[in-house]
């Protein structure tokens, strides 16, 4: 089978390759599927290199921040597939759910005496990078950390990019290199590891794998887990089957409106895939791989042009390239500055211009002031923002278009930027799927000057900042179906 790429691998830590360990231990926390992941890949790599078994761990604890019915629910679907998939594999596959917090603890050490080395995920935001860095201090055997994040690998940068453009335009160059090394798509096919090991009774009476009836997320399994029970299960079902599935819609049914219609909220043309690539149901290659099928693509229509043009380098059609532009470009530029800057989600992240004129007019009267509480509920005279905040209540989403608007209003209603920059955090991680995201924290700093220019004329509260109202948005768009079905 073709290697993991080094480009993709980090050792975490400098404890040695344990060679008398009984097994190859996959600690699964962000690539949660089975096929299109260089870290399951990596770790078949290394137990058929060392003979021995492939242990994958899945856990999901339920003291992280934000741990709702909604977001459990969706981790807990993925998982059944994975148990599903897994089951006639050469693996042994253990799901664990934790029950109680705390409970968990312990787990990940005790598997990890018996491996010859840990492969985990490498994903550089939320409370993911402190886990590891913390696990990593515990081992005493080899971790390495296998970066799936995107087309180009997290370090085939040296530094977080300030805009779109600088970004594509050093994609342009270094990508084609990368476009040749993509994982395989099922990593266990024709394979020949040794028999799955069993797991120590002890281990399996304090950490039980769940089962099905666990995995099925049931209301009556949520019900009895410790996590935020105010934050429905969305309509949206997570694993890889369904983020395939809108993938496949997608490109079928959507693309080929999607440059004209993107920011029209009622067309729905978009691909709906920013929760299963967020929590790793789906894998951008594979998203790149169809659409490359889909386009009848080659490497070779690359074009020359790397001066960071928005369209006409990847030499596919209009809507592709539309695409391509936020699934790779802003979608990695978000990745880009997390993998670089701790701070990423603080306001001092954000460009000295904005700061410099948000803080200008810190002081200036506000027009309206809400309440969290009031812009929880959906409570502000603005018919359209409200219809926004109830679909990423009820329904975990929010289109991109009207998130903007969302972001700005927010702005406009707080006492300060930094308290919008709060809320708007608060509400985002909370609520949608795919919050706690690299592209939560670049799309609510956009909203107050990431990525973005001074605009005149300057305006009270907003200085230099990019101003949007809900009266512009309703003229350009078509939302009336939007506000009757969102109505608070
Ligand atoms: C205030 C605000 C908050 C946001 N919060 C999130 C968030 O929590 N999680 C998240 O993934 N995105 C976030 N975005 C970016 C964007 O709104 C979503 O990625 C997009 O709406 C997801 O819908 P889709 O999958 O149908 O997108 P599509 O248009 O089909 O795009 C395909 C993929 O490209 C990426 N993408 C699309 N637009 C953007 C963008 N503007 N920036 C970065 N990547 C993009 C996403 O991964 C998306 O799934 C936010 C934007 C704003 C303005």
């Amino acid at each position: 089978m073709q290697k993991v790429p080094i480009s993709r691998i980090r050792e975490v830590n400098l404890a040695p390759l344990r060679q008398e360990g009984g097994y190859v231990l996959y600690w699964m926390i962000a690539s949660r599927r089975t096929r299109w992941s260089f870290a399951l890949q990596r770790a078949v790599e290394m137990a058929t290199e060392l003979n021995r078994p492939l242990v994958v761990l899945e856990p999901l604890r339920c003291c992280y921040p934000y741990a709702s019915d909604r977001l459990h629910a969706f981790i807990l679907q993925g998982m059944a597939e994975n148990a599903r998939s897994l089951a006639a594999r050469q693996v042994l596959y253990h799901p664990y759910v934790e029950p109680e917090a705390g409970e968990g603890k312990g787990l990940l050490l005790t598997l990890a005496e018996r491996a010859c080395l840990v492969v985990t995920d490498d994903y550089p935001a939320f409370f993911l990078p402190r886990m590891v860095a913390a696990a990593a201090a515990k081992l005493a055997v080899r971790l390495e950390a296998i970066d799936g994040n995107g087309l180009l690998p997290l370090h085939a940068a040296d530094h977080d990019y300030p805009t779109a453009y600088a970004f594509r335009r050093f994609l342009q160059k270094v990508l084609p290199k990368y476009l040749l090394e993509f994982p395989v798509e099922d990593p266990l096919q024709g394979g020949t590891l040794p028999d799955p090991p069993k797991l120590p009774a002890e281990v399996l009476r304090r950490w039980p794998g769940a089962g099905k009836e666990l995995l099925a997320a049931s209301r009556r399994v949520l019900a009895r887990m410790p996590i935020d029970h105010s934050v429905h299960t969305a309509p949206a079902r997570g694993g890889s089957r369904e983020g395939v599935k809108a993938l496949r819609r997608f490109l079928e049914k959507r693309l080929a409106r999607y440059s004209e219609e993107r920011n029209e909220p009622e067309a729905e043309v978009t691909s709906g895939l920013s929760p299963y690539l967020h929590f790793g149901h789906v894998y951008v290659h594979q998203v790149f791989a169809e659409l490359a099928e889909a386009e009848g693509w080659s490497p070779d229509l690359l074009g020359p042009d790397t001066r960071g043009k928005r369209t006409g380098w990847w030499g596919m059609g209009v809507a592709a390239e539309a695409f391509l532009d936020q699934v790779v470009t802003w979608r990695e530029l978000g990745f880009n500055m997390c993998t670089f800057r701790d701070d990423y989600a603080a306001y001092a992240s954000l460009p000295e211009w904005a700061r410099r004129t948000l803080e200008e007019h810190r002081g200036d009267p506000r027009p309206v002031a809400y309440t969290r509480q009031e812009l929880e509920a959906g409570k502000t005279r603005y018919p359209l923002w409200n219809a926004a905040q109830m679909q990423l209540v009820r329904e975990g989403r929010l289109h991109n278009y009207l998130r903007m608007l969302w972001g700005k209003k927010i702005l406009e209603w707080t006492p300060s930027p930094q308290d919008a920059l709060e809320t708007m955090i608060a509400f985002n991680d909370r609520y949608a799927l795919d919050g706690r995201d690299p592209n939560s924290y670049s799309g609510i700093l956009w909203c107050l000057g990431r990525y973005d220019r001074a605009w005149g004329p300057e305006r009270p509260i907003f200085g230099k900042i990019r101003y949007m109202s809900s009266e512009n948005t309703a003229r350009k768009v078509r939302v009336k179906g939007y506000l009757e079905k969102y109505r608070p």
